[in-house]
């Protein structure tokens, strides 16, 4: 046996014995963990690992546990070990229903009504999906509804013409916002559509892809990269809703034959075939579960997290994402980048979907829409999201009172490391950290496994700036450690004069003064 697989081995048996009781480990606990981490059973990396697991025994034993692991050893070793990128998904999930509950009450805003199949729609229809970059995934509400996607195409259509192009795409299209509507009649300053986010650079993405070639081939080919980016999940197109975008197409005709009249196109493009390609790039239908997969594509560079296909290079991914947070939105899209902080793309069916670089992708779905054309309730939703989770990309700025939740750590992790970083601070006098930790709402008071306390390390160390601070707050004077010293005791056996006038002055009290008032 190899060094690396006596290696593997042992983990192995590390995992076992975390979770065993009596030498086994139920059957159904296993099934229950993979569920609560957000690994569900149609992820192609654990279909067979759910098989053989129907046909174990009640109780698996050690043996058969090594050759269940063998099947995901990763996946397995990240859910047993709890290092996915969310990893009290359960926690996130309630968060998650109470958005979506509270969300739901909504009912502004009306459907689309520039094409009959879009008026149709059940206004109150409602899902939201996420998937994150280890393919942990939730859907809520209409999730499995289809939907055709219309400006939501607007990003893969651009990452496609990156693919095939590179850098040459921006002689075609800019990558400034317009600052107008998406389907105004406008072109920039050289006579080229502003992004490939709005109309006009959508159409010109359009005839990018695949130049030259059959009609049939070029919807194959961006239908076949939808699919990929989805897990293989199943891509629809509603025909109805081409044949009518087609029908109602003034404005995109004009768009096309402006940018012509400019000689915005490269040569030989066929603009009727590019208006039609198009059209059948918004008719094409997703339900919110796969369109999440396909953001959570975006999120992780490109590679999907559920079948470890690198779908689109990573440097496109960082050209797209930055476009989609400067233009994703409509005329809301500075509002958006300033409030919800983060890359999405809305399309006038009521989708949103969003992506969290490194995190997760989300898709947001429901058809009334506000003035802009933004779905009302993603909208919303986006904001909630961001004002419980520190999703902004500035939440992180240095210095910012950290309230938020982060959803890549879970709650006890973050809690036990923000106490034991203020302890830390404490025993080395930086006040400036203490004042930050107790902003994130770490208690001044809260002892460590020892029943050290913040007040304990400072007096110990003779900290008496820290000493100070932490008796300005409403805090224990006088906390017991295991070893049975209050702050005063450490601070008279370390000999600091100048803290134990502090502590005194206070009203703190040695272990021997509270036993004998106990007493009393
Ligand atoms: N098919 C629509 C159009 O081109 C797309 C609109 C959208 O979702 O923004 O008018």
């Amino acid at each position: 046996m190899t060094h690396a697989m006596q290696q593997t081995d042992d983990s192995v048996l590390e995992l076992f014995q975390s979770r065993m009781t009596n030498g086994y480990i139920r059957r159904e606990d296993i099934r229950q963990e993979l569920a609560n981490s957000g690994i569900l059973r149609d992820d192609p990396r654990v279909k067979l690992l759910y098989h053989a697991l129907d046909l174990c025994e009640e109780r698996i034993s050690e043996e058969s546990f090594h050759e269940l692991v063998a099947y995901a050893p990763t996946l397995i070793e990240q859910i047993f070990r709890g290092s996915l990128i969310v990893p009290d998904f359960p926690s996130f999930c309630s968060k998650l229903r109470t958005f979506f509950h509270d969300t739901a009450a909504q009912k502004q805003g009306s459907v689309a009504t520039y094409i009959p199949q879009l008026a149709r729609v059940d206004p109150d229809k409602f899902a939201v999906a996420v998937c994150t970059i280890d393919g942990q995934r939730v859907a809520l509400g209409d999730a499995d509804d289809f939907f055709c996607v219309q400006s939501c195409s607007k990003p893969l259509t651009y990452l496609l013409a990156l693919e095939e192009l590179g850098d040459e795409v921006h002689k075609f299209v800019g990558r400034e916002p317009s600052g107008k509507t998406f389907n105004e009649l406008t072109l920039n300053a050289k006579g080229l559509p502003h992004n490939p986010m709005i109309n006009a650079g959508a159409i010109m993405c359009c005839a990018l892809i695949k130049q030259g070639r059959d009609p049939a081939d070029k919807f194959d080919h961006i239908l076949q990269r939808w699919r990929e980016a989805a897990a293989g999940m199943r891509v629809g197109f509603n025909n109805a809703v081409y044949l009518s975008e087609r029908q109602t197409a003034d404005r995109n005709f004009a768009l096309g034959y402006f940018m012509r009249e400019k000689n915005a196109f490269p040569e030989k493009v066929d603009l009727l075939q590019t208006l039609e390609f198009y059209f059948q790039c918004c008719s094409i239908e997703l339900t919110a579960a796969s369109l999440a997969t396909v953001a959570s594509t975006l999120a992780n560079g490109g590679m999907c997290p559920l079948t470890g296909q690198q779908v689109f290079q990573p440097d496109y991914v960082k050209n797209c994402l930055s476009l989609m947070s400067s233009c994703g939105m409509y005329d809301f899209s500075g509002e958006f980048a300033f409030r919800v902080g983060l890359p999405a793309k809305s399309g006038v069916s009521g989708v949103v979907m969003v992506v969290i670089p490194n995190v997760m992708g989300l898709c947001i779905w429901s058809p009334r829409l506000d003035e802009l054309g933004n779905s009302v309730r993603g909208v919303e939703f986006c904001k909630r999201l961001v004002d419980n989770f520190s999703f902004h990309t500035f939440d992180r700025v240095n210095g910012l009172q950290r309230s938020k939740l982060d959803a890549t750590k879970s709650l006890s992790e973050q809690e036990r490391a923000w106490k034991i970083s203020f302890i830390w601070s404490a025993a080395v006098g930086d006040i400036p950290e203490m004042r930050r930790l107790i902003a994130r709402g770490t208690n001044p008071s809260s002892p460590d496994y020892d029943g050290r306390t913040a007040l304990h390390v400072a007096a110990s160390e003779g900290k008496a700036a820290a000493v100070e601070f932490l008796l300005e707050r409403d805090i224990d004077l006088s906390p017991v450690d295991r070893w049975h010293h209050t702050p005063l005791d450490d601070a008279i056996r370390h000999e600091h004069v100048d803290v134990q006038a502090l502590l005194l002055q206070a009203g703190a009290k040695t272990h021997s003064q509270l036993q004998e008032e106990a007493v009393q």
